[in-house]
């Protein structure tokens, strides 16, 4: 596993042009912070402007096709992300499985379509608030992974990051305790380590995210086994986003 954390901004469904000063700005300090990885998703019409943007910082697209190009009125195909710029993609987002009804089996086939065209993927999981409650979040999560991950692990070991996002804690300022994100984090290395083996389970980093903001990321990434974060909300300016990064 890359011993540098990697901290990932989410951009969603915001920016224009006018944004592009943000990632300029964010990428001017990545330079001089090469402990960290840092990372940007802008939306699909701001790829190519930030990737000619920056020289530091990784560019990647927050979705995609799970198949070829072809007649797909307002869909992007993972070589079309590719083209743009793109170096990963994030898949599997609440955001897209609650909107958009992506089930376990297409957040895979996406994963597998991502991987064929060279990206690295960034896959997410996370529980809802009364799965939570119930006590059986960690199985939740288990189970989630186990369908989504990509078909043949060997090609994607290098390439696959996993983020873990309950969703109660996206966008709402709360956040799990310390002890629940390494209980959470430990249970996924044990089904990576169960799956794949030790050696390529190491190779997987697994990002916590969910209101993650300056103020709480040193605390949030001292976790055992939290390898960096997803940030969302905190990663629209880049003075909390470079709060974040310098806490990591
Ligand atoms: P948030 O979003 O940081 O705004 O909570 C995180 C995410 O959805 O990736």
């Amino acid at each position: 596993m890359a011993d540098r954390p990697y901290i990932v901004g989410n951009w969603k469904m915001n920016g224009t042009r006018a944004m592009l000063s943000e990632a300029r700005a964010i990428d001017r300090s990545a330079q001089r912070l090469m402990k960290v990885e840092v990372a940007l998703a802008p939306p699909f019409t701001l790829i190519h402007a930030v990737h000619r943007e920056v020289e530091q910082i990784g560019v990647g697209a927050q979705d995609c096709h799970s198949g070829p190009d072809g007649a797909n009125t307002g869909d992007i195909s993972a070589a079309m992300v590719a083209d743009s710029g793109a170096k990963f993609v994030i898949l599997g987002h609440s955001e897209r499985r609650q909107d958009h009804g992506e089930s376990n089996a297409l957040v895979q086939s996406k994963i597998n379509a991502a991987i064929e065209a060279g990206l690295r993927v960034i896959l997410c999981c996370g529980e809802t608030e009364e799965t939570r409650d119930s006590g059986d979040a960690e199985n939740y999560v288990c189970n989630q992974l186990k369908e989504s991950l990509p078909s043949d692990f060997n090609k994607a070991e290098e390439a696959l990051t996993i983020a873990y996002e309950p969703i109660w804690a996206i966008g709402t300022g709360r956040t799990p305790t310390v002890d629940d994100i390494e209980s959470m984090h430990k249970a996924i290395r044990s089904l990576l380590i169960s799956l794949y083996g030790a050696e390529q389970a190491a190779e997987v980093r697994i990002l916590y995210g969910g209101s993650v903001k300056p103020e709480n990321a040193k605390e949030l990434l001292s976790a055992a086994e939290v390898g960096g974060a997803l940030v969302g909300g905190a990663s629209l300016t880049a003075e909390s986003f470079l709060g974040i990064v310098i806490a990591a």
